[in-house]
């Protein structure tokens, strides 16, 4: 078979996506490769067709044993003899495993980095004819990246063990300079090419909204997605918690998952959404890395996260079947004052002298602030994150929610200087809140004992709401017209900047939050919602058999698929999206059948 009827065949794909067929191209040819692509790109093919193209073994180093599982089980329901070799096996099972692998009867191996120079595995490995070896989420070698793993580093052990060096292909999704360069040296590739597809994902619709209450915000993206599965991101432990409980308490199944739970219900709550028995997970940023479950449709950011790296990884996940889906920020100032001061308060990096100390805050401040500049700007947010990742992008996208009609950007150099100059009146020595309420000529207590009613500002913006009022002053804030003072107490300020603003030099824009933001996601054709249930409910009957998630079996989209094309025959069943030789063999007739019942429910054969 040739790299694309494996690519059918087994995968069950028509065409390579941008950058697949290159890299496969490449590692089959012998040559080292460094492969910079989002999440949902789809990585995997790339070292699973050269895999299954060469005549050894492949071996994948991959930092997650839940992801493992899942690609293993996915791989061996396409037909592929696959195994995996971490500490989730007894020593009974690794012994056989490797046996086995030993006997040539597995094409691909994944196993846990922790375990390559194990004497057992080297025992097996260094006589083993091995073709290739993939690095997965390569960037965890690096101590620039955000996901540093020491045992990433025994790689390079590994390889100088073997009797033959293998290929070597390295796979992440973060691509700063530094963590390239750290792969590239510290893996020893040699000569390595060098594949950095584009970062757009069509099919994501990126939002960013400014709730005055989340809770309600977030509850009306869930119930607008019914059944679909989510993830709702907080920065916080105490956040998931009571997130969670909340959407419990309407009635949404939802899960929940951070560092303070136990292993056990961990994993228990990753596997009831992997599985869709809870279809929305509530979890702070430890949840994700190599969730490699397809069918998320939305990701919602409960707070901002600290900056663009981590907000396009985790809302990356949405989507990755294809299908259309959501990533939304529930913005408030007060997540970036949550965290300025976790970047303030960060664990001292004994590894680093103080001045490293301090360039590293200093560059997290930054993306902080880039951060914060895409939940505020009035531009397209997908051209944000392709310029922010070093791509050119058109002005306007027409999926996100600053260029959908309604959203709304104004023009606030005005009060923005209003504001400004009451924070001056007030000698710099109150917070937000006090300077908006003598803004809109509030006569409360405090503001009547200090005498505030009497500035000349007082009630300058009496008919401006509150709301209003901090969507500008997060967009001072944001552009450096103002700035917060440290401590419990953060008291406005005025900034080298803000003459410039006060003079009519620059302009102040403001992004109001789009409240009726009722319109959907990208348009997608319906399918027949009748027959998609049923075959859903096929779906299920089989993964329970198979024991093996929903998506493993098929995704939505290649049940999508059917209910378009609606196959009477296995040939005709071989073109729908996601099936290929194994997936008609085993599940062809069952979908077949299943599809001619609906249609004809008299004359299916259902005695056999
Ligand atoms: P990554 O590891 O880059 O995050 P995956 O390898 O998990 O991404 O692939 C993401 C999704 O894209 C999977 O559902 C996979 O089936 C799909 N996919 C990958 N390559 C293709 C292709 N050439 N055509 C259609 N779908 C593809
Ligand atoms: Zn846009």
């Amino acid at each position: 078979m040739d790299k694309r009827e494996i690519l059918k065949n087994y995968f069950g794909h028509a065409a390579f996506r941008e950058g697949q067929e290159q890299i496969v191209d490449c590692l089959s040819a012998g040559r080292d490769a460094l492969c910079v692509m989002p999440t949902g790109a789809g990585k995997s093919i790339c070292y699973q067709v050269p895999a299954l193209l060469a005549g050894g073994i492949a071996l994948v180093v991959s930092p997650l044993i839940s992801l493992m599982k899942d690609q293993v089980e996915s791989l061996i329901q396409s037909g592929v003899p696959a195994a995996y070799i971490n500490s989730s096996l007894t020593p009974a099972q690794t012994r056989l495993a490797l046996e086995r692998a030993a006997d040539g009867r597995y094409k691909i191996i994944y196993v846990a980095p922790e375990r390559l120079t194990t004497d057992a595995f080297l025992r097996f490995a260094r006589p083993a004819v091995i073709d290739l070896l993939a690095v997965d989420e390569a960037h965890c070698v690096s101590q620039w990246g955000q996901d540093f793993r020491p045992s990433y580093l025994k790689i390079a052990d590994f390889i100088e063990a073997l009797d033959r060096r293998p290929t070597v292909g390295a796979f992440t999704a973060t691509a700063t300079k530094a963590v390239k360069e750290d792969i590239a040296s510290i893996l020893g590739l040699r000569d390595p090419l060098l594949v950095t597809t584009g970062f757009d994902r069509k099919n994501l619709y990126f939002s960013v909204e400014h709730p005055g209450n989340k809770l309600a915000a977030l509850r009306r993206i869930v119930e607008e997605s019914p059944g679909k599965c989510g993830i709702v991101y907080c920065s916080t432990r105490k956040n998931v918690e009571q997130v969670c409980e909340t959407l419990c308490g309407w009635g949404i199944p939802a899960s929940r998952y951070h560092a303070g739970l136990s292993d056990r219900e961990r994993q228990q709550n990753q596997e009831d959404f992997l599985y869709d028995r809870k279809t929305v997970m509530v979890a702070t940023n430890a949840f994700g890395m190599g969730i490699d479950k397809s069918n998320v449709s939305y990701v919602v950011h409960y707070n901002m996260p600290k900056d663009m790296e981590s907000y396009y990884q985790e809302a990356g996940r949405a989507g990755r079947d294809g299908e259309p889906a959501r990533c939304t920020i529930l913005y408030s100032g007060q997540d970036v004052r949550t965290n300025t001061f976790l970047i303030d308060h960060a664990e001292p990096n004994p590894d680093l002298d103080e001045a490293a100390q301090a360039a590293v805050r200093e560059r997290d401040r930054e993306r902080l602030k880039r951060m914060t500049f895409y939940c505020t700007t009035g531009d397209c947010l997908r051209a944000y994150i392709l310029r922010y990742f070093g791509e050119t992008a058109p002005d306007f996208c027409g999926a996100c929610s600053n260029c959908e009609e309604g959203a709304q950007t104004a023009d606030a150099t005005l009060d923005g200087q209003k504001v400004l100059s009451c924070a001056a009146r007030m000698n710099q020595r109150f917070g937000i809140k006090m300077v908006i309420d003598v803004l809109r000529g509030s006569k409360n207590e405090r503001i009547q004992r200090l005498g505030l009613d009497r500035l000349s500002t007082h009630g300058l913006l009496a008919d401006s709401s509150e709301r209003y009022l901090r969507a500008v002053v997060n967009a001072l804030l944001a552009e450096g017209y103002a700035a917060l003072t440290d401590g419990d107490y953060p008291v406005l300020t005025l900034t080298e900047k803000s003459r410039s603003l006060l003079q009519g030099e620059a302009a102040l824009t403001v992004r109001l939050p789009a409240q009726q933001n009722k319109k959907a996601a990208p348009t997608q054709i319906e399918p027949d919602e009748q027959l998609f249930a049923r075959l859903k409910t096929l779906r299920a009957e089989l993964a329970a058999k198979a024991r093996a998630p929903a998506y493993v079996v098929f995704t939505d989209a290649s049940l999508r698929d059917m209910c378009q094309k609606l196959p009477r025959t296995p040939a005709e069943f071989l073109e729908v999206s996601g099936v290929g030789r194994t997936k008609l063999e085993r599940y062809g007739n069952a979908f077949l059948r299943e599809i001619e019942d609906y249609f004809y429910p008299q004359n299916s054969p259902h005695a056999e």
